[in-house]
């Protein structure tokens, strides 16, 4: 079987980012040879390099699998995946910074274990948005999370947790809930190492309940300028502060996730 079109597109980022870092200030030279040092057998793990993002993937999937599809097939299949977008977590270009990555997944922690949305697993996610309409929000950074649960939940249970997180004119629905069985491959999107742009533009084929013009919004590739100021927050954020487990034996998760926790150079 052939790599996967997403693997490609990961390796071919990864080189041209330590190739624009190997130009770059003295803490991107850094980065950009502790990129280039990883291997297989030597792992960088910096927050910045998708190829060991995907190995903490891979170890969160296994995490997922049995804390969360474990218990879900109990349960007929029942998981559900969750998003969510804090108002909070959009900042504007140059002031995003490891901070807010770490409020984020402390809060949906928070709202997670008190509302009961557990056992999940949740794991940072970022985008960058843009708005071509002239309506949206100015082009922003979107620090979010992206989750599974084991079952399903009914509006009054899912209710606290939405409550934790407000509406704003940056986000206008900040928390999703969707229900999936647990056989998809869901588990792998949610986890994964990839970050992209969202770009929204008008939608000339399609009109809104209202009778008005829609928008839609496409995935892109970022921006290099964008990948550039990435890579240097995910890396003083490290992999392992990526993931979270909420109603998880903390010692289960430690073992798991763990070895994650450290990059050679320091931040
Ligand atoms: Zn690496």
């Amino acid at each position: 079987m052939s790599e996967p079109y997403y693997l490609k597109a990961r390796r071919q980022n990864r080189r041209r980012l330590i190739g624009r870092l190997e130009h770059g200030s003295n803490a991107e030279r850094q980065l950009a040879a502790t990129l280039v040092a990883c291997t297989e057998a030597d792992p960088c793990l910096s927050g910045a390099c998708t190829e060991c993002g995907g190995l903490l993937q891979l170890a969160a999937l296994d995490l997922a699998n049995r804390f969360v599809r474990g218990p879900a097939r109990a349960l007929r299949g029942r998981m559900t995946m969750i998003t969510v977008v804090p108002s909070w977590g959009c900042v504007l270009p140059r002031e995003l910074d490891a901070a807010v990555c770490r409020r984020v997944l402390a809060a949906v922690k928070a709202a997670a274990v008190a509302s009961g949305i557990t056992p999940s697993i949740f794991s940072l996610d970022i985008s960058f948005n843009e708005d071509l309409t002239g309506k949206g929000p100015l082009p922003h950074w979107c620090v979010h999370a992206a989750g599974l649960a084991t079952d399903w939940f009914s509006p009054a249970q899912e209710r606290p947790f939405r409550a934790a997180f407000s509406r704003s004119s940056w986000v206008k629905r900040p928390v999703w809930f969707e229900r999936i069985d647990a056989s998809g491959a869901a588990d792998l999107y949610a986890l994964k190492p990839d970050r992209g742009r969202r770009v929204t533009v008008w939608n000339e084929r399609r009109l809104n309940a209202g009778g008005g013009p829609s928008t839609k919004t496409s995935p892109r590739g970022l921006r290099a300028i964008q990948a550039d100021e990435l890579a240097m927050v995910e890396h003083q954020l490290g992999l392992a502060g990526r993931v979270i487990g909420c109603g998880i034996d903390n010692d289960a998760v430690e073992r798991a996730l763990g070895g994650f926790n450290w990059a050679r150079d320091g931040p």
